[in-house]
């Protein structure tokens, strides 16, 4: 049994956000929470105070862990960057120790920013992503994860064949998939249509379905890209045209970046119930461009966040909000006309990093949110004292924009306290 103090923040909706000062949350033996209230408390256990602040844990829903050692390299396109950084990094798992090695910091990163689910790609290699797996089960860490599959238009390092892929995932997802109390998950990753053959495009969807798992690959992320699959697929409009031909397009899938979707497209997305990743601080550090959230959202897409490392820099989720805040600002305001449409909020912000993104993953009422029955996946976090004496609506403003990594003291897992030291 544990017992947290302090001030708990709560996202209701897009729209509320709740900021509950003097609460005892309580975590059971179960790992959810058991009770949060305003009662003064004698438990002995106890963590937090007046001053501490309960946040719910960030969900990161786009990532690739392979690519953890490798963020801000900036000053190539696209394609070179792959070509030059990411490739000979993802190859380097073909040795499954030095892969664990790299699972370890990665998962320690990841907690150390306040992220208490990673959905992320792995690298082409079976037995490294089982490392990975096996990882994330000892350190208490929630993932959804699964080994990227390529089997054409890459490095040969990095090459596989489409048979083997295809039968390695399907065993790791047998192994992995809903392990741990279903703590972790597996998700189909195929790279990208210009990566992948038809053959594994289409089993990764067809398993995906078969065994109830996740499926994620990237979506109209840059015009190089889209040039490049108008080409290599003369019949077909656009990569979304393709994954629907291919059967990718499910309620289980996770679609990366959108940064070209057009309206059209948008409305296919939101008819498929398919979740898109919003990815804005690696689309502008890879130059590739302005997802329009505002436009995303009001087609009815659930919309979650992601890191994108190593396309985006930096791990810390709350700076992947505000950028996403700052993208639709900039959008706004560069619009000719300018245009009048509500930026997303702070209040929006925080629902899009815990509970928005619960229920983009399909785990709605079970994590995302501080209340009885939930796991516990929460921060204890202690921001700059001024933000308690702004008004009310302020505080989640300011609380956005000034938490930093440093200020995370405690992060809790299914109610394990897991870090950051
Ligand atoms: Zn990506």
């Amino acid at each position: 049994m544990q017992t947290l103090l302090g001030t708990v923040l709560r996202p209701q909706s897009p729209t509320d956000c709740q900021i509950l000062s003097g609460m005892t949350l309580r975590i059971g033996k179960d790992g959810r929470i058991a009770e949060l209230s305003s009662a003064h408390t004698a438990a002995k256990d106890v963590v937090g105070g007046q001053d501490r602040w309960i946040l719910p844990g960030f969900i990161d829903a786009h990532l690739h862990l392979p690519q953890w050692d490798r963020r801000g390299i900036d000053g190539l396109n696209l394609h070179d960057w792959h070509k030059r950084v990411i490739y000979p990094a993802e190859a380097r798992f073909r040795d499954a120790d030095f892969a664990e090695k790299l699972a370890e910091q990665f998962v320690s990163g990841m907690i150390a920013n306040g992220t208490t689910t990673a959905v992320s790609f792995g690298s082409p290699f079976a037995a490294a992503t089982d490392r990975a797996f096996a990882v994330f089960a000892r350190r208490g860490f929630r993932a959804v994860h699964g080994m990227v599959l390529n089997d054409q238009q890459v490095p040969d390092e990095i090459r596989q064949d489409a048979d083997k892929a295809i039968d390695e995932a399907r065993q790791l997802a047998a192994h992995w998939h809903g392990a741990e109390g279903g703590r972790l998950s597996y998700a189909f990753s195929p790279r990208s249509p210009i990566c992948c053959s038809e053959k594994l495009m289409r089993a990764a969807a067809a398993l995906s379905q078969m065994l109830r798992c996740y499926l994620q690959t990237n979506v109209a992320e840059s015009l190089a890209e889209e040039t490049a699959i108008r080409d290599a697929f003369p019949e077909s409009v656009d990569d979304l045209e393709i994954y629907a031909e291919m059967g990718m397009l499910t309620s289980r899938t996770l679609l990366g970046h959108g940064v070209f979707l057009t309206r059209q497209q948008r409305d296919q997305v939101a008819r498929a119930g398919t979740t898109l990743v919003h990815c804005p601080t690696a689309n502008l550090f890879m130059e590739s461009g302005m997802m329009d959230y505002v436009a995303h959202r009001s087609a009815g897409i659930r919309v979650a966040l992601g890191s994108s490392i190593a396309a985006g820099p930096d791990p810390f989720m709350p700076r992947v909000a505000i950028e996403a805040i700052q993208t639709a600002k900039a959008l706004k305001v560069h619009a000719i006309p300018r245009r009048s449409y509500p930026v997303p909020t702070p209040a929006e912000a925080w629902w899009a990093l815990t509970r928005g993104a619960a229920e983009a993953l399909g785990m709605t009422n079970r994590i995302g949110n501080l209340d009885v029955g939930f796991e516990a996946d929460c921060l204890v976090v202690k921001p700059e004292p001024w933000i308690a004496q702004l008004p009310p609506q302020q505080q989640a403003s300011a609380l956005l924009y000034t938490l930093g990594p440093d200020q995370i003291e405690h992060v809790f897992i299914a109610g394990k306290r897991v870090g950051p030291q």
